[in-house]
């Protein structure tokens, strides 16, 4: 992987190559493992970082946030870190070095594809009509 495409942390799109390596979701928060060279990284999607990481993330919030096994929130999946890249879409931010806009950008996408709560806002969608 050499560029996954440019950012604008202003728009709430992902750059072309900002896919789960595992079941290849889309326009999602995606974690990545914290200490590993480029070439070498596997984006992962909330389910399969959970899935990789034996970790229930089921109680994940909007703002990518589980349930810490220390205590209060965390948005690590065991390992895995935030997958913030960069706006030149050459790399990605270190864990404690993420912009602001970056980090915004990142809390902005959805937590996951998950169909069930998709459907689950429609209906709440209609219900308010
Ligand atoms: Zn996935």
């Amino acid at each position: 992987m050499n560029n996954f495409g440019t950012v604008d942390y202003s728009k709430n799109k992902t750059p072309k190559g900002y896919v789960c390596s595992k079941c290849n979701s889309t326009d999602v928060k995606l974690w990545r493992q914290y200490n590993t060279f480029l070439d070498h990284i596997e984006l992962m999607c909330v389910k399969c970082a959970g899935e990789a990481e034996g970790k229930d993330v089921s109680n994940i919030d909007d703002n990518g946030m589980i349930d810490s096994d220390v205590n209060g929130k965390t948005d690590q999946i065991g390992w895995l870190i935030p997958a913030v890249p960069t706006s030149e879409g050459d790399s990605f931010w270190g864990y404690t070095s993420v912009p602001q806009d970056g980090c915004d950008w990142w809390r902005k996408l959805k937590s996951c594809s998950d169909i069930k709560k998709e459907r689950k806002l429609k209906l709440e969608e209609i219900e308010k009509r």
